[in-house]
């Protein structure tokens, strides 16, 4: 891969993880122990029973939401880190190069399209 691809990837990489965190700390707090965990933090819409019941609905809603935005930000730090070591864009099943043109739609994808796809049929 070319260092000028892999600098537009890096560029990309830092955007989503910004993007990423502010996401996060719209209803999240930071863990201050580890930097990668965020905790959702209860909504505050009144003491009436409906209010309450929203409270609760969106609060498991923003859960959901935290996993998937950790994860996220959880692949984007491992890639960030693969290109500092030189081992970005290889798979992490068949050491293989994965296809660029994969990595540009999804810069933090740590496996190739075959791979992807065997383990998404078992
Ligand atoms: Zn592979």
């Amino acid at each position: 891969m070319k260092p000028e691809t892999i600098q537009e990837i890096k560029a990309e990489l830092l955007r989503i993880k910004q993007e990423t965190e502010e996401a996060l700390k719209v209803f999240a707090t930071k863990d201050s122990g580890n930097a990668n965990d965020f905790t959702s933090t209860f909504p505050d819409y009144g003491e009436e029973n409906d209010e309450n019941a929203q409270e609760v609905g969106q609060y498991s809603t923003n859960i959901a939401t935290e996993n998937i935005l950790e994860k996220t930000l959880r692949d984007v730090k491992s890639a960030l880190k693969k290109i500092d070591q030189n081992t970005y864009g290889i798979c992490k099943y068949c050491h293989k190069e994965i296809d660029e043109k994969r990595l540009l739609a999804r810069p933090f994808s740590s496996s190739c399209v075959k791979c992807k796809s065997q383990l998404q049929k078992n």
